[in-house]
C-alpha cells in the first residue's frame, strides 16, 4: 500500500505545550523543583529525539540530572539496531528498581526504537513492572500528554501502535551544545536492508520541508552554532517523498547560502543513491565539510546482494574515486557488518581487500546481530561465533592500523579546527574537530570554545590527534 505523508498540525503541538504549561504551574504552586533524567542509546537520530524530550520536559519545569536516585522522571530512549544495545537497556532498566524503591513516586518511561517492536513491549509489560510508561518513536510528539496520563492515571501507559510515521514541526528543543547541533532533515527508511530493523521501527521515509530546515539552520547559526550535522537514515533520498524539486545537494546549497562562519556535515549517505551532483556540490560549497560517511557493509557482491544493498563493490569504489576526484582531502568513514548469514571466509576477505583499497580514516565495525522479523533472521548461517569473532578481530586490526597511519600523516601540519568543548582532563583540556571531523585534543583557554583556530598537530594515535594552538 502506498504511503501517505502525514503531518502533525502545529495546533496539536501547541496543545502538547499547553499540557507542559499546566504541569509547570502545578509544580510552581506546589513549590516543587522536579528533576528529570534522559538516558540515550544508539544513533544521532536518538540524540536529536532526546533533545526534543528535554525540550518538553524543560517546558514542564524540570531541571536535569544524571543521577537516577535524584530524578522524579527517568526517560530511557532506546535503540534496536543490535541485540547488545537492547541487552544493555534491559539490564539498566532492571537496575532502576533500586532508585524507585528510594523514590516511590518516580516515573520510569522507556521510549524509542526498541519498544516499537511488539515482542519487546510485551517483555516490558510482563517482566519489568518498574516501567510506568512505554512509547514508540511515532508518539514522541505527544510525550506531554502521555506523561500526564501516567502521572494522574495510576496505571501503566503503553503507546507503541504500528505506524508509518509522521512529520511534526515546532516541537521545543533543548540542545546539548551551543557549538554543534544535530538537525534532522528526514525520518524513517525505505531501503529494507535485509539485516536491519530500522525500517520496521522508524516507519517510511519522510522529508521535512526545505523551508523548515533552512529556517532551523538559520536560527542555529544566528544563535552561534558553528557545526551543523544534517541527519537522516539515507540523506541521499531527501525530498523524493515531497515531490519537490529540491534534492539533497540543493538543500546543502541552500544552507550554505546562510551568512556566517559554520560547517555543514551530514549522515548517513547510502552508496546506491550518492550522485556526482552531491560530490560536486560538496566541493563547491565552502561551508560543507569534506567528510563522507559512506557505509559499505561488505566488500563482496554476493553478500551485498543478500543484504539488499543495491550496489556492487566496484560501483562503491567508483563512488569513492568520484568523491576523491572532487575533494582530494575528503575524510572517508564507513560501517561494516562482519558475519552476515552465509558469509564465508573468502567472502570476508573481499571486505578486507576493499578496505585496503579505500583506506578509510575510520571504520565502525559490527558483528551481525539477528533482528526479529527481518529477512536475514531466517537465512542459513553456518559460521560459528568464533569464526565471526576471528574475522572481526582481523578487520579491526586492519582498520586501526590504517587510522593510525592516516593520523600520522597529520603530524607537523597546521590544520584549521573548531574547538567544541572540554575534555575534563588537566592536560589537553580542549577537544576540537578538523573540517573532515577528526578529533584533535588541545591545551588552551576555554574561551576558545566555539572558535575556528589553527593548530599544529604534534602527535596522533588510532583514535585521535593532539595539537598545539598556533599563535595568532
Ligand atoms: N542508515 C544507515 C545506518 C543505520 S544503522 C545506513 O544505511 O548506513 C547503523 C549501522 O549499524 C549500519 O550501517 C550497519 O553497519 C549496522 N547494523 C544495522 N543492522 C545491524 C545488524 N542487524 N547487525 C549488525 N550491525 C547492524
Ligand atoms: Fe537500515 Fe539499510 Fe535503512 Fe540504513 S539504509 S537504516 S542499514 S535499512
Amino acid at each position: 500500500m502506498a504511503y501517505e505523508r502525514k503531518e502533525i498540525s502545529i495546533d496539536s503541538i501547541r496543545r502538547q505545550e499547553d499540557i507542559c504549561r499546566d504541569i509547570y504551574e502545578k509544580f510552581v504552586a506546589d513549590k516543587a523543583r522536579p528533576l528529570a533524567m534522559v538516558d540515550t542509546y544508539g544513533c544521532q537520530q536518538n540524540e536529536a529525539d532526546s533533545e526534543k524530550l528535554r525540550g518538553y520536559l524543560a517546558e514542564m519545569g524540570y531541571a536535569f540530572t544524571q543521577d537516577e536516585f535524584e530524578a522524579d522522571v527517568i526517560v530511557v530512549n532506546t535503540c534496536a539496531v543490535r541485540e547488545h544495545a537492547e541487552m544493555r537497556v534491559l539490564g539498566n532498566v532492571g537496575q532502576l528498581n533500586h532508585s524507585k524503591k528510594q523514590r516511590p513516586g518516580q516515573i520510569i518511561a522507556v521510549c524509542g526504537c526498541m519498544v516499537q517492536q511488539e515482542h519487546m513491549t510485551e517483555k516490558i509489560k510482563k517482566s519489568y513492572p518498574v516501567v510506568d510508561l512505554v512509547f514508540g518513536p511515532h508518539e514522541l510528539w505527544r510525550f506531554p500528554e502521555l506523561l500526564l496520563k501516567t502521572m494522574t492515571g495510576h496505571k501503566r501507559v503503553f503507546a507503541a501502535e504500528k505506524c508509518d510515521g509522521y512529520v511534526a514541526e515546532g516541537m521545543p528543543l533543548k540542545r546539548d551544545s551551543s557549538v554543534k547541533a544535530w538537525l534532522s532533515i528526514m525520518y524513517g527508511c525505505n531501503n529494507f536492508c535485509t539485516y536491519c530493523v530500522v525500517p520496521y521501527v522508524r516507519g517510511r521515509e519522510r522529508s521535512r520541508r526545505p523551508e523548515d530546515i533552512v529556517a532551523e539552520a538559520r536560527q542555529l547559526v544566528e544563535s552561534g552554532c558553528k557545526d551543523i550535522t544534517l541527519l537522516g537514515q539515507n540523506v541521499n533520498s531527501y525530498g523524493k517523498d515531497l515531490g519537490s524539486d529540491v534534492d539533497f545537494a540543493d538543500l546543502i546549497r541552500m544552507i550554505n547560502d546562510i551568512p556566517g562562519e559554520f560547517l555543514i556535515r551530514f549522515m548517513t549517505s547510502h552508496p546506491k543513491d550518492a550522485t556526482e551532483k552531491l560530490f560536486k556540490t560538496m566541493a563547491e560549497c565552502e561551508k560543507c565539510a569534506h567528510q563522507l560517511h559512506l557505509p559499505v557493509q561488505s566488500g563482496n557482491d554476493r553478500v551485498l546482494k543478500a543484504m539488499n544493498r543495491s550496489y556492487t563493490a566496484e560501483k562503491y569504489l567508483e563512488q569513492v574515486r568520484l568523491a576523491r576526484k572532487y575533494m582530494p582531502d575528503i575524510v572517508l568513514t564507513t560501517d561494516i557488518i562482519v558475519g552476515f548469514p552465509g558469509e564465508t571466509d573468502e567472502e570476508f576477505e573481499d571486505t578486507i581487500r576493499l578496505c585496503d583499497e579505500v583506506r578509510y580514516d575510520a571504520m565502525f565495525t559490527f558483528i551481525y546481530s539477528k533482528r526479529v522479523g527481518t529477512p536475514a533472521a531466517s537465512m542459513p548461517d553456518a559460521a560459528t561465533r568464533e569464526d565471526k569473532q576471528r574475522r572481526f578481530d582481523k578487520l579491526l586490526e586492519a582498520a586501526n592500523r590504517v587510522s593510525a597511519e592516516k593520523h600520522a600523516e597529520y603530524i607537523g601540519k597546521t590544520v584549521r579546527v573548531l574547538v567544541d568543548g572540554e575534555t575534563g582532563k588537566a592536560e589537553y583540556n580542549l577537544s576540537s574537530r578538523t573540517n573532515g571531523g577528526r578529533l584533535v585534543h588541545l591545551s588552551g583557554d576555554k574561551s576558545l570554545i566555539g572558535k575556528f583556530i589553527d593548530v599544529k598537530i604534534t602527535s596522533g594515535n588510532t583514535w585521535a590527534l593532539y595539537g598545539k594552538v598556533e599563535e595568532e
